[in-house]
């Protein structure tokens, strides 16, 4: 496994495999099973699998936890290597936006809703660093979670529109047998707030059920996740359902949706989603 920490190597290594299907999984490190999962399939479906691991500085705000965010290099290397990765490219900060970087990427007005009413300026920060990144490593598919739904659908709306030749893959949540969506952060829960936590994946499968049953009235489905996650030691930043292509909520009973939230548990914020009435494969 090559790893590069220059993005003129990174793109050599790519330049020269050029025959090759590239499967890309771009991370910020502190992998867990969610990651292990995407890298797996980007294996599995390509000739070579291309990581990246980087923190990216300018998709977190002022007040959030970029100095504080989970970093372990070494471990993360030896997933990497033991899923059969082909290169890691894990550049320093200063590679992705060295002296005089200007140009941001600001995508349209799904970026603007759920995460990115609560995190401005995030997904400028993300689609900025992905439209980086997908030019050094021109992947053929790139893969993300759905864990990070909204980000899934602006990544995929990025590609096509800046005709960036990347095929936007999603991949179903990874979740421990308890229902806690896998997540960096969950290294910040103490036992107790991982405990409370279960309160939001709880509510999103008790609306998962109501839907099951025929329950299609938005509202009715929003307010049975805002009572179920409304935990002690649970503050709930939102809870949307919304059409699971655009994001924009609805008003109105559809036959399709995702219902998405965001909450802190203690310090720590977390996001879950799930979807209804349509399969990951055909959100693209
Ligand atoms: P991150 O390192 O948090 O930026 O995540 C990198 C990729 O892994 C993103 O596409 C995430 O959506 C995905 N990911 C994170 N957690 C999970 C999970 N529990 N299951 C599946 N994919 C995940």
């Amino acid at each position: 496994m090559k790893v590069f920490r220059r993005a003129s190597d990174a793109r050599t290594f790519r330049t020269a495999s050029a025959a090759a299907s590239i499967g890309f999984v771009p991370t910020m490190g502190a992998l867990h099973s969610g990651h292990a999962s995407l890298i797996e399939r980007a294996v599995r479906e390509h000739d070579l699998a291309v990581v990246s691991i980087f923190v990216n500085p300018t998709q977190f705000g002022p007040n959030e936890d970029f100095a504080a965010y989970p970093r372990d290099e070494s471990a993360d290397l030896a997933v990497c290597a033991r899923l059969g990765t082909a290169m890691v490219f894990a550049p320093a900060v200063e590679e992705m936006y060295p002296p005089g970087d200007a140009t941001r990427v600001r995508p349209g007005p799904i970026a603007e809703r759920l995460e990115g009413g609560a995190r401005p300026g995030h997904f400028v920060g993300v689609a900025t660093v992905l439209t980086k990144l997908f030019s050094i490593v021109r992947p053929d598919a790139a893969y993300f979670g759905q864990k990070d739904f909204q980000q899934l659908r602006v990544v995929q709306t990025l590609s096509r529109d800046l005709h960036l030749g990347a095929r936007v893959v999603g991949c179903p949540i990874v979740r421990e047998p308890d229902g806690l969506a896998l997540s960096s952060r969950n290294r910040y829960l103490s036992t107790d707030d991982r405990q409370k936590a279960l309160a939001l994946s709880r509510a999103l499968f008790a609306a998962t059920d109501d839907w099951a049953r025929g329950e299609r009235e938005p509202e009715i489905l929003r307010d049975r996740v805002d009572r179920g996650a409304s935990a002690p030691g649970v503050a709930l930043e939102y809870v949307s359902v919304a059409d699971p292509l655009t994001l924009d909520e609805l008003a109105q009973p559809a036959e399709r949706a995702v219902i998405s939230l965001a909450a802190r548990v203690g310090e720590t914020r977390l996001i879950d989603n799930v979807l209804l009435g349509i399969r990951l494969e055909e959100i693209a």
